[in-house]
């Protein structure tokens, strides 16, 4: 019996990972030119790590993280998210006194043992973008900003971005509060899990996909009414911000994001015609986080995107098929060796060269040049070493060549003949 992949864990095929690439080439382009710097982080932590960060309460902690406990007992997880991370390794690393102002992009692979659908896998990969050491709205709108130049970057033209402040300690324990109360009068009306979280977590109710959870929430009281004096002004600022620069942002007094540390700016990224799981990124500001890990008091505010989801919403548009420049096709075992030697010179002088097996014959190979879409055959047959020279076939003049080059010619000279046209 074959063996089959892990339920959630997927292959990415060649033209997928092309497409993969592309994406991840044009948001390292955008990020580079923001100044941010690439951060690679282990894709194993501890536990503690993620129920200090993300929340004890998070669905994340609470039912979707790989973890296990270590030969040494240590209790570690696979990573389900970057935020975490980067602000461990920050502080591990003693960054805060040498860089008081950080901006670290990672990109990489998350864990999260939800119930796979469209668009949602075991395994994900991620492209985030932490700025760490800035507390002023100017650096949330500047977020933003590089946001929807990403989504531009990577082809997704049509993102919305969702905004809500979530508040900070001072003002959010009296919002949770009232939304509790909100809901315990309801209790009836909701499903089983958020009569749970309205005692742990109530800002979740809001999150529920449930018919019935959103029809009894939908006057529910909101966040944005309940803002001290500092977060509303920081938010209001953002906004005014974001609108100078042109950052179209659509309110969204709902959105509350699944992960505990967020707080004040809160953003999520949709994208149209994905189905259910249309968030391509999402992301917050979390100026309590490095705290919380033992690090300095720091503020901090990053994103994160989903590759997978990314490449839905940009159209799975094919990137082209990039085939080899040049099919060396030795005919026989005899000339095989010359052939080798040749791919090997044009190889180092950085062509592309893909080397046919010399058990085929002649009308095999051009027909295998023909379907990768190689324009150049370089034949080397018994013929060609006893002249010396080389035969070129031009897949697309549909013309031989016979005596193109010399079979020991440098690879510069090669190149020369073979292109040359007429
Ligand atoms: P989050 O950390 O939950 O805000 O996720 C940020 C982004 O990661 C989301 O907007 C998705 O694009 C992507 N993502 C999160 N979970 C998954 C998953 N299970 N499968 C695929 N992509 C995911």
């Amino acid at each position: 019996m074959s063996i089959s992949s892990v339920k959630g864990f997927r292959d990415v095929l060649p033209r997928e990972a092309a497409r993969r690439r592309r994406i991840v080439d044009e948001a390292v382009r955008v990020l580079t030119g923001y100044g941010y710097e690439e951060i690679e982080l282990p894709i194993l932590e501890r536990l503690e790590l993620f129920s200090r960060s993300v929340g004890q309460t998070s669905d994340i902690v609470e039912k979707e993280m790989y973890s296990f406990e270590d030969r040494d007992g240590t209790i570690v997880a696979l990573r389900p998210e970057g935020t975490a991370a980067v602000a461990r390794a920050y502080t591990e690393a003693g960054l805060a006194r040498a860089l008081p102002v950080a901006r670290l992009y990672y990109i990489g692979p998350m864990f999260r043992r939800e119930r796979p659908q469209k668009g949602r896998f075991r395994q994900f990969t991620q492209i985030g973008a932490e700025l760490l050491g800035r507390d002023d709205p100017e650096a949330d709108a500047e977020t933003l900003f590089l946001i929807a130049d990403l989504c531009r970057a990577v082809g997704v033209e049509t993102a919305r971005i969702d905004v809500n402040s979530l508040g900070d300690a001072a003002c959010r324990p009296a919002y949770r509060e009232a939304l509790a109360a909100y809901g315990r009068e309801r209790m009836a009306s909701l499903c089983p899990e958020c009569q749970a979280r309205l005692a742990r977590n109530p800002l979740r109710v809001l999150d529920c996909k449930n018919e019935s959870c959103r029809e009894a929430t939908r006057d529910a009281p909101i966040m944005l009414n309940y803002l001290c004096e500092p977060c509303r002004s920081h938010h209001d600022r953002v906004l005014e911000l974001a609108a100078a620069a042109g950052v179209e942002l659509t309110p969204n007094p709902r959105m509350v994001r699944g992960l505990d540390y967020y707080c004040r700016t809160a953003f999520e990224i949709v994208a149209e015609g994905l189905g259910a799981q249309d968030a391509i990124g999402g992301g917050g500001r979390y100026d309590g986080l490095v705290e919380a890990l033992g690090g300095p008091a720091l503020p901090g505010i990053g994103f994160a995107f989903g590759v997978e989801r990314l490449d839905m919403a940009a159209g799975a548009r094919d990137v082209a098929a990039s085939p080899a420049e040049f099919l060396v096709a030795p005919i026989g075992e005899g000339p095989a060796t010359v052939a080798l030697r040749l791919a090997g010179r044009l190889r180092a002088a950085r062509r592309s060269v893909e080397l046919a097996p010399s058990t085929r014959r002649l009308k095999a190979q051009l027909k295998s040049a023909d379907k990768a879409g190689i324009r150049y055959v370089i034949i080397v047959g018994d013929e060609e070493i006893a002249s010396g020279r080389a035969t070129v076939r031009d897949m697309v003049e549909r013309v031989d060549r016979p005596g193109c080059f010399p079979l020991e010619a440098a690879a510069a000279d090669i190149v020369e003949s073979v292109t040359r046209t007429g």
